[in-house]
């Protein structure tokens, strides 16, 4: 599991983006966070990977403070997935996937063969796309390969910042499709960033609704979320988005 336990964050001009967050998410689940823009959705997830400092508080992977943890060692443990992806250009898609493993020193073969296992795993054909270069490919297939890419270092923990929004809605719609696949075989411990209210409800074991300073509004399963809204800005955000 994931735990949040009073996290903070203010940066030094004195925003707060996160005043006093806990949340709890279970091994194996899919909790997304949602909120509208600026509500510190995206500061979570850098606190979780130690690309930023919380201020505040305690996160904990599997028990362990995460503050505490050789940054190299956590990295390996967490994979992340942004929005433009940010693969390497100069880099194939083969040595793109491979990127954690090799710095992790595995064997060249070795490498080769997690990448190409990856690429399959995410309905890319090796043979096809391993020695293409990022621009040679679609916006969704760039995600998918972003997917495998966190994935290659069999990390237990997925933090995926809006990874489907820079997509149009049908091949969204198949990416979500086979990423829940994919999870139902992988089962991994996922924080998923997302806008959209649809995709929420359609991956999200739990959903978490944020609001402005990341206060938690609600933590629930989708079917109460929609069904039961706790309070009046829940209740606008499920209604206004529908
Ligand atoms: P979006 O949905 O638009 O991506 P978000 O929920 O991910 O929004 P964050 O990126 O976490 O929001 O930002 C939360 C707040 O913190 C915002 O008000 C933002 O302007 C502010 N913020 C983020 N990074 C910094 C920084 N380095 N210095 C000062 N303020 C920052
Ligand atoms: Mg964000």
């Amino acid at each position: 599991p994931i735990e949040l336990v009073g996290i903070r964050k203010q940066f030094p001009d004195g925003t707060v983006a996160v005043g006093d967050l806990s949340l709890r998410v279970p091994a194996g689940e899919l909790v997304v966070l949602i909120g509208p823009s600026g509500c510190g959705k995206s500061t979570v997830l850098r606190m979780v990977n130690r690309l930023i400092e919380p201020t505040a508080g305690t996160i904990l992977l599997d028990g362990e403070d995460v503050t505490k943890a050789d940054p190299v060692q956590l990295r390996r443990r967490i994979g992340y997935v942004i929005q433009n992806v940010g693969l390497f250009p100069h880099q194939t898609i083969r040595a793109n996937v491979g990127t954690v493993p090799r710095l992790l020193g595995w064997p060249r073969a070795r490498v080769r063969q997690r990448s190409d296992e990856l690429l399959d795993l995410v309905g890319l054909d090796p043979a096809k796309f391993g020695r293409r270069y990022p621009q040679e490919l679609s916006g969704g297939q760039r995600q998918r390969v972003g997917v495998a890419r966190a994935l290659a270092a069999d990390p237990v923990v997925l933090l995926m910042d809006e990874p489907f929004s820079a997509v149009d809605p049908i091949v969204r719609g198949r990416l979500q499709e086979e990423f829940l696949r994919l999870q139902a075989d992988v089962r991994k411990t996922i924080v998923l960033v997302t806008h959209d209210l649809d995709e929420a409800v359609r991956l999200g074991d739990r959903i978490a609704v944020l609001s402005q300073g990341g206060k938690l509004e609600q933590y629930d399963s989708p079917a109460d979320l929609l069904g039961r809204p706790t309070s009046p800005f829940v209740r606008e955000f499920v209604g206004a988005d529908r």
